[in-house]
């Protein structure tokens, strides 16, 4: 019997999003995959991080009462506890990366505050400015050649190792190469790099005075989210950069990367407006720009972010 590609029938009535349930939703949404892997789908698409974070505000939003959505907004929500891997990668390159399967500590303290998973001082030496940039130049050649990520490697032109001063105040921490970057080999040069060089200079600061770097430094294919498993395979990567860098201020710019550095699940919403800690560095989490081309409402809430750095670093804007 040939197989049956006609469409299934459109909704008569459209979709009223106010009146949905959530759970129901989410309930349905479990029974559609599992029900598509129990006819052979191998593969379903990967979550967009940002995407589910704006739907589930929505669905607070939604379903909560007046006094629950104000309670939650006066409340450090408690992050998730099945957290990744929080224990330090091997510091020496080239040995096995950490794998996505080690355990951690909850990151919250008795009372539900959220505490920094990775603590105390950076390791090894604080380099001179010609040390940190003759080690940089040599990781960044160990980058240029490392085949962790099979897909990733058969796919890239170039690595994205990151770039900027090797002293610099501030760092920003994105998520991951687009086309743009895997063409130049550079970070945040398409559209979502010209916005992020506006923010940069809000800062009064300049591209080169800053230093920008991704949770991994090669391209995914079509621009999806990277695998846990790659995220793992870079980090050993990204940790020493910032071992050597070890900026004042790291910016995460969404949710990967924010939950990469953090070793976290918690969202963006919940971990934005609050300082955070990577060893000697403070956190500050705010929206990606590409995802601020997108929402362009969401701009103010973002230099709101940032502002919250300027103020502690004393800078004038
Ligand atoms: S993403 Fe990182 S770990 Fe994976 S192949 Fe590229 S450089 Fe290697």
């Amino acid at each position: 019997m040939p197989e049956d590609h006609s469409q299934p029938e459109a909704p008569t009535e459209p979709l009223d999003v106010e009146t949905l349930d959530a759970g129901e939703v989410f309930a349905q949404a479990a029974a559609l995959a599992q029900h598509l892997q129990q006819a052979g789908v191998q593969w379903l698409p990967q979550p967009n991080a940002e995407e589910v974070e704006s739907l589930t505000m929505h669905f607070q939003s939604v379903t909560a009462s007046p006094s629950e959505a104000a309670g939650n907004l006066a409340t450090n929500q408690q992050p998730e506890v099945d957290q990744q891997p929080s224990s330090p990668a091997s510091r020496e390159i080239g040995t096995s990366p950490p794998r996505a399967t080690e355990t951690v500590s909850p990151p919250v303290d008795s009372s539900g505050n959220y505490l920094p998973v990775i603590d105390g001082p950076y390791s090894g030496s604080n380099l001179s400015d010609s040390q940190r940039s003759n080690y940089l130049a040599e990781l960044a050649d160990q980058v240029a050649s490392c085949e962790r990520c099979p897909q990733l490697t058969r796919n890239r032109n170039h690595t994205v190792f990151g770039e900027g001063s090797v002293q610099p105040r501030v760092v920003f921490f994105g998520e991951a190469p687009g086309a743009d970057e895997d063409r130049t080999g550079r970070p945040f040069v398409g559209a979502a790099g010209q916005l992020l060089t506006k923010m940069i200079e809000a800062c009064k600061f300049s591209r080169e005075e800053v230093y920008i770097l991704n949770t991994i430094k090669c391209r995914p294919p079509n621009n999806r989210n990277p695998e846990l498993e790659e995220r793992a395979n870079c980090r050993d990567y990204y940790r020493r950069q910032l071992d050597t860098l070890r900026p004042e201020y790291i910016v995460c710019l969404g949710a990967v990367a924010a939950q990469e550095l953090l070793q976290s699940k918690v969202s963006v919403g919940s971990l934005r407006g609050k300082f955070h800690r990577y060893h000697d560095s403070k956190v500050l989490v705010t929206y990606h720009p590409a995802y601020l081309l997108r929402e362009p409402t969401r701009k103010a809430a973002a230099w709101q972010d940032l502002q919250l750095m300027l103020r502690d670093a004393q800078i004038d804007f």
